[in-house]
């Protein structure tokens, strides 16, 4: 009983102090006085300079006497340029937060404190103890319901992506469509793409396109202390999510829980193997009509387990890239609509210095460089308080983000640029599908080809012309920089894999005919074939790979005009597509680069799935 009389003496004395600062707020105040007011005085000139405050400003006279103006809205720039053609100075000052919000803080925190001494007596009362829904409980408070007002419109520069989803956001609008034509709703579609990149921001503007709830929980929500926890959470999201169909789950940074299984019996490896079959357990209860969709981010989809990616489950994949120079315009341009950018700011500009960011980036930067702006006072955001944001991006703590030095990119590009040449003169190569000098994981860029037609074999000339290819961006970097880079690691490993079983295992050599020497399970066999072979096949091998090095040369050589051409549009670019690569290699120009921003941008269509799919297996040289 003492402690409780305690407990009420605090709270009055909390309620004292607030009711003191209250009043405190009001006095020291400088007068109030009427807009009209002020305009005579500025006819007059006796106005020396007005501070901005939100809503409010204060004007100082060249008295001194000081007096403030409450507006409906703030004053628009446009008076604010009128005024300091007047001469009067105008400044800026953001009122410290806590000022304005101190009186409500405190109010809140009392508010807190008594809800928490109330809820501790009711936790008291015998009906509640032991209660053996104690944890499944608490799980609430990790599952996030919302409802989400982001739409396509606020997310840029992952246009794939988007056009991915955008059939998803007609499924959950109009399930009857789909359902006549006996069409299933797909189940998981699994996000892929860096920190940053927009996954989140994604998943929510599903939500918000389509109108319905929004579920997200963190992978990391799941893996608790107590075992048993994590399933239960998973059960009550898919519970909750049912009942409130159709809508979205979301699951965020799903390799907390879903990593492979492993056989070991270590006790922390438990909990999140039962968290992981009762995902996989609900994912598969759901009835094929309902309308639940589950959504899931990783940025590191190798270490998924793959019960997790198979058919009925996370099947649908969608890459979130790094955006490229375009991309990230259109991110710079909607997170500069609430920001005060001077007119002398470009945004292309910005895109192009900030190679290697990502949305989250973008809008830190923006925000970084209003900061910056703020502290000195600036009326509006200039390109100088944008550089000194990216600079401290770049140098600060959180380093994860870098710029790439133009000296890189000049390297990646030619390096690209060489494969893709290779790769389009050589009679047998894949066409080309995508060259980028965006960096993705280790590579610094890359060149995708897909084939035109599906194959079950390759035949002899395919498989030099790919070792060629493979070889022509180390190739390229030598013919330029008289000096070559780590980067082609990857390159070699594919040409030398294809030329050792061209050698051992296809019988495509002639110095040693048509014979096997590769065993399938070669680390336990012991080897098959004499000392003298095994000297055969090196010198095959390299043979092989030194004759197409020396043919690819050749070609890159006899067409430098043409890999400056792509180095330019790449270095322009970063990313072209087959269409304009074509272009480009038959002489012509490419239309300048427009670039979509929220205003122009039409809502994006849904394209034909068979368009953006591609079925065939790619090649990737890096
Ligand atoms: P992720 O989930 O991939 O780590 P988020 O979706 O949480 O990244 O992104 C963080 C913030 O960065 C978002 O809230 C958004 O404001 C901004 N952002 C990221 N990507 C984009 C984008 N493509 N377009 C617009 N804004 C973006
Ligand atoms: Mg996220
Ligand atoms: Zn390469």
């Amino acid at each position: 009983m003492v402690k409780r009389t305690q407990r009420i003496g605090l709270g009055i004395v909390l309620l004292g102090v607030l009711v003191i600062i209250l009043v405190f707020a009001n006095i020291n105040k400088p007068e109030a006085k009427s807009l009209n007011y002020f305009i005579a005085q500025t006819e007059q000139g006796k106005i020396e300079k007005i501070i901005i405050n939100g809503n409010n400003f204060i004007v100082k006279d060249f008295d001194g006497y000081e007096f403030i103006i409450r507006t409906i809205e703030a004053l628009p720039y446009s008076e604010q340029k009128a005024l300091m053609a007047k001469g009067i100075i105008v400044e800026h000052r953001l009122e410290p937060i806590w000022q304005k919000y101190l009186p409500y803080l405190l109010l809140l925190l009392a508010l807190a404190v008594l809800g928490m001494y109330l809820l501790r007596f009711l936790k008291r009362s015998p009906i509640n103890r032991n209660s053996p829904n104690e944890f499944a409980k608490s799980k609430a408070k990790a599952i996030q319901q919302e409802h989400s007002n982001i739409s396509f419109e606020d997310v840029a520069g992952i246009e794939e992506a988007k056009a991915d989803l955008q059939e998803l956001v007609e499924f959950l609008k109009n399930p009857n469509k789909y359902k006549l034509l006996g069409a299933r709703a797909p189940r998981g579609i699994l996000m892929i793409g860096p920190p940053g990149s927009g996954k989140t921001h994604l998943a929510k503007a599903v939500a918000g396109e389509a109108a319905v709830p929004f579920y997200s929980i963190s992978g990391s929500d799941f893996v608790e202390l107590y075992v048993g926890v994590g399933a239960a959470r998973v059960r009550d999201l898919f519970l909750t999510a049912k009942k409130n169909s159709p809508c979205i789950i979301f699951i965020d940074e799903i390799d907390a829980v879903g990593k492979k299984r492993s056989n070991s019996i270590h006790a922390s490896n438990d909990e999140r193997e039962q968290t992981l079959n009762a995902l996989l357990v609900e994912m598969d209860g759901f009835e094929s009509n309902s309308q639940v969709i589950i959504m899931a981010a990783t940025n590191r989809p190798d270490v998924l387990d793959s019960a997790l990616l198979r058919p009925g489950r996370f099947d649908r994949q969608i890459t979130v890239d790094t955006p490229d120079i375009k991309g990230r315009e259109a991110i710079l341009h909607i997170h500069a609509q609430n920001k005060l950018l001077s007119n002398e700011v470009d945004l292309h500009t910005i895109a192009k210095r900030t190679a290697g960011f990502v949305g989250a980036d973008l809008e830190n930067l923006l925000n970084e460089a209003a900061l910056v702006a703020a502290r000195a006072n600036h009326i509006e955001i200039s390109t100088a308080d944008i550089d000194e944001a990216a600079d401290r991006i770049v140098m600060g703590p959180a380093k994860h983000s870098r710029i790439i030095s133009q000296k890189e990119r000049r390297i990646t590009a030619y390096h690209e640029a060489g494969h893709a040449l290779a790769a389009y003169y050589l009679e047998y190569s894949d066409p080309i599908h995508k060259i980028t000098i965006v960096p993705r994981g280790q590579a610094g860029g890359f060149v995708m080809r897909v084939a035109n037609e599906d194959r079950i074999y390759a035949t002899r000339k395919m498989l030099l012309d790919n070792i060629a290819v493979a070889l022509a961006g180390r190739v390229t970097e030598e013919l330029i920089f008289n000096d070559v880079t780590t980067g082609a690691q990857n390159d070699f490993q594919q040409a030398t894999d294809i030329a050792r079983k061209m050698v051992t295992s296809w019988g495509m050599s002639d110095a040693l005919g048509s014979i096997m020497l590769a065993s399938s399970n070669s680390i336990y066999d012991s080897k098959s074939y004499s000392e003298n072979t095994a000297e055969l096949i090196d010198s095959e091998i390299r043979r092989i790979l030194t004759q197409q090095y020396n043919r690819v040369s050749e070609l890159i050589s006899t067409n430098s005009q043409k890999l400056e051409t792509i180095v330019q549009a790449l270095f322009e670019r970063e990313t072209l597509n087959a269409v304009e690569f074509e272009t480009l290699m038959i002489g012509k120009s490419l239309k300048p680069l427009t670039i979509k921003t929220a205003k122009n941008t039409p809502a994006i269509k849904a394209k034909p799935v068979a368009q953006l799919r591609i079925t065939r297996p790619a090649t990737l040289a890096n």
